[in-house]
Formats: C-alpha cells, structure tokens, sequence
C-alpha cells in the first residue's frame, strides 16, 4: 500500500511539474501581448470590460517560468490555450482599484468607480482565454473574467507608438529575458529638468542597491529610462489647489492620503513605457514634498530631493521601501501611521503578503525556517513603550520639530530592540496594532528609516528576482 502511494504522489508530482514547465517557443511568439480593460465597481462589487488589444515589442520577461509560483497578488491574470485548455502563462498582481476598494467611500457601496488597466504576457501565437481571477475573502482566487483573444485578430492595435521621447539604457547586465527588467520614467520634470532627472536616477538606484539584497544582485538588473518631459515642474496637489500639467499625471493625496502618490493615466503611462522592454515600472516624481506609493507588479512611485527641514535621507528610504511593495508584493509592516484603509486584511484570515502574518497557528509559523529555535513565539519587544510614544507622536503636527524628536526616539528604540533580535513573530504590523505580527523589531517595510530588510523580506526579493532570472 505504501509503495502504490508514494507511487501516485511521484506521479501527481511530475504532472504538476509538467503543468508548471510550459515550453515558450510552442506557444508565444517574441512580442508582448498587452490587454487594457476598465475596473469598475464598489468594494463588493467589480466588473471587468474589455478596451483594447495591443502587440507590443519583446517579451522582457522569463521564457522560463510563465506560470506563476509565488501566489502573491490580490488578481491573477491566467492565459489558456483554447483549444487544449492549458494554462500557458499566469501572474499575480494588484492595482489602485483594489486598493480603493478598502476606503470609506468603496464600503459605502453607493460610489461606483471606473480605473483603466492593463496585463501583458508572451504574445500567443494560438487563440487563448484570458482569464482574470480576484481574492475573495478567503484570500482564494475566483475566476471573475474571461476575454477569448484571436491572435491573428484585425482588431488587435499593431501601431507603432512613435512618441518624441528619447530613451537610455542605465543599466545593462544582458539580455531582458534573464533580468529584471525595470523602466524608470519621471513624472513632473521639464524638459529643462531632464539633466536632474538622470542626477536622481542615478541617486535613488545607489540608495537601491546599497541594501540587501539587492546589492549582492546587481547584476540581475537592468534599468532603462524614458525621457518623457512635462509642460510644468512638479505635480498635482490637490488639496493645496495645485494642479499641474505633467506627463503621466502624478498626484499627491491619492486615495484622500495625503502623502500617498499614485496616477491613474493608465493608458498613458504604459504607452510611455512600452518605449522600452521592461517588467517593473518606476515614476520618479519631480517633488521634494514626501510622498510614494508601491503597488505589487503595478508600479512605484517616489519623491526627490528634499525640503528645507527635512533629513536629506526621507527620500532614499520611501525609493527602496515603495519598490519592496511593487516589486516583491511585500506588505507595509508599520502600524502605527494613519492611511486610508478601513479594512486592509480580512478578519482571521492569512493575508498573501510574505512578510505578515496572523499567527493563527503559533506552532507553525509563516516563516518557521527563518525562526532560530528557542525564540518566544509570539516574541516580546518593547510594545508598550513603543506604543505609548506613538500616542505623544499623534498629538503633534507632522514634520514638527517635536514630531520629529519623538520618531527619533521611537526609532532608537526599534533600533536597540533589532540589535538584540532573532527573527521571530512581532506584534503590530500591516497597519494593526494587535493580531498581526512581522518578523523583526525594525524593518525597510517597518520604520521610516534606512534599516535593512528583514531576513523574510530579504528572502521573497531574493525568491522574486530569481522567477525572473532562473
Ligand atoms: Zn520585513
């Protein structure tokens, strides 16, 4: 009996195996297949409809691994073939809309709204089903849409995007299909600006890869840059009535969050970028007001510079820290800043982010290979002096000299509590102060400063450069 067994586990082995390994020249041509479509609902309630196809150039991305191993993501984008039903290609990703979807107004259930989006995969060379699928509460994927794309199709826009902006390469470790690929375009920069946009490129990817583990894997990078110029300096800040007239429509107070910035020129921005192969998409914003925004195989966004009275550093974290979100999908581990979700992560429910967990089992947590043994699980750190900081920090203006002097403090004592750490399960992460733990004290996705990532951090960029390396 136990033989038949492990014989049927071996099988079952080699047919997911099998299913996982899909050869590329069988079923996708060189190019990218890009889909737009519109996002359109309420927090319950979302529809997906059909904009437009498009060919594109090189396929930038593996040739190795098409379906998607990681399971991060609150969508999947999954590509059949529709003659044999195989899956050829999925990906995991999230978008503004789903972020929306946690504010008060999408809760409301009485405000409908419509974001542009896109995916893109290998270009098939046989009609395919595309298939969109969304988490639903119970973090499991739910097939939402499906579009049947005919390759050959008259309707699909082959045009040629001949756009006046000049591009460069910034980084080149070889060919696009064994490397993360990464576009970095400014938003908010003139034309006359363009010589300080090459300066913060050049600024921000040090600050990059000076941190683990992005250091030890410069060389599966490579960075290209658009040109792209705006008519005015700077961008869209709404509640201070500034409205400016930028290339990709950058904006401050995204999502009614102050320093949250993100675009919703979808179409624009991907025209933009598709002057260049690329797998990750970078906006650098020409402004020295904090702000930045990373959404997981969407893009992030980052300020530069800084304002008179600020550290000159604030910018070099948010870079690396909005890039840990839209490139390995890691979730925000602090708690203690204000933002605007109302309901983030499903109650008793394990949240897909690699670097949070709910804990609901102690005896075996998320990350129990990281776990030096004899380490207290759930791990004691000072909490409650931390906390009681956070509520003086509250009562004071932000970037006050007096705000600033109590976040220093609280980062001295994150800093003394990570000097002593062992990687464990520590309460207060993903914006709740109770029932959700990180790995360590202090973390890049933990404090405003320039701390490293934690070792489960570390591991899902590591694992995520490797999909798209190996
Ligand atoms: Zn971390």
């Amino acid at each position: 009996m136990k033989s038949t067994g492990l014989c049927i586990l071996l099988l079952a082995a080699l047919v997911v195996a099998g299913q996982a390994k899909v050869d590329y020249d069988t079923w996708f041509t060189d190019k990218t297949m890009r889909v737009d479509y519109y996002h359109t609902g309420t927090a319950r309630n979302e529809f997906f409809s059909l904009d437009q196809v498009y060919q594109e150039g090189e396929w930038p991305g593996s040739r190795v691994n098409l379906a998607d191993t990681l399971n991060l993501g609150k969508y999947l984008v999954k590509v059949f073939d529709e003659a044999t039903g195989r899956l050829v290609y999925s990906r995991g990703y999230c978008t503004v809309f789903g972020e929306w979807q946690t504010t008060v107004e999408a809760l409301s259930g009485s405000v409908y709204r419509t974001m542009h989006e896109t995916v893109r995969f290998p270009f098939p060379k046989y009609p395919i089903k595309l298939v969109i699928a969304v988490r639903n509460r119970q973090n499991e994927f739910i097939d939402t849409f499906s579009a049947g794309i005919e390759p050959g199709s008259r309707s699909i826009n082959l045009e040629k995007r001949d756009l006046p902006w000049k591009t460069e390469q910034y980084l080149d470790n070889g060919s696009p299909k064994k490397k993360v690929d990464i576009v970095i375009m400014g938003d908010g920069y003139t034309h006359k600006e363009m010589g300080k946009f090459r300066q913060d490129v050049k600024h921000y990817t040090e600050q990059l890869f000076n941190s683990q583990p992005f250091s030890s894997r410069k060389n599966d990078f490579n960075i290209r840059l658009v040109l792209v110029e705006s008519a005015e300096s700077g961008i869209d800040e709404p509640h201070l009535g500034n409205w400016r007239q930028t290339a990709l429509g950058a904006s401050y107070n995204s999502l009614d969050s102050p320093r949250y910035v993100l675009t919703l020129a979808n179409k624009e921005v991907r025209d933009i970028a598709a002057l260049v192969p690329y797998d990750q998409l970078y906006i650098l914003v020409n402004s020295t007001r904090y702000g930045g925004g990373g959404i997981f195989n969407w893009y992030a966004t980052s300020f530069t510079g800084h304002a008179e009275g600020q550290p000159d550093w604030w910018a070099d974290y948010v870079f690396t820290h909005e890039f840990g979100h839209s490139f390995a999908g890691l979730a925000d581990e602090y708690y203690t800043s204000d933002t605007a979700y109302e309901e983030f992560y499903a109650e008793g429910i394990e949240p897909w982010d690699p670097n949070i967990t709910r804990l609901l089992n102690p005896a075996q947590p998320k990350w129990a290979d990281l776990i030096t043994p004899g380490t207290p699980v759930p791990t004691p750190w000072g909490k409650a002096a931390y906390d009681s900081l956070g509520v003086t920090l509250r009562s004071w203006q932000r970037e006050t000299p007096e705000y600033i002097m109590i976040e220093q403090q609280m980062q001295r004592l994150l800093a003394d509590a990570n000097s002593l750490a062992q990687t464990g399960c520590y309460e207060g992460a993903g914006y709740m102060a109770t029932g959700m733990f990180r790995s360590a004290p202090d973390c890049r996705m933990f404090s405003k400063s320039l701390t490293p990532f934690c070792l489960v951090c570390q591991r899902a960029i590591n694992r995520m450069i490797d999909f798209y390396t190996r």
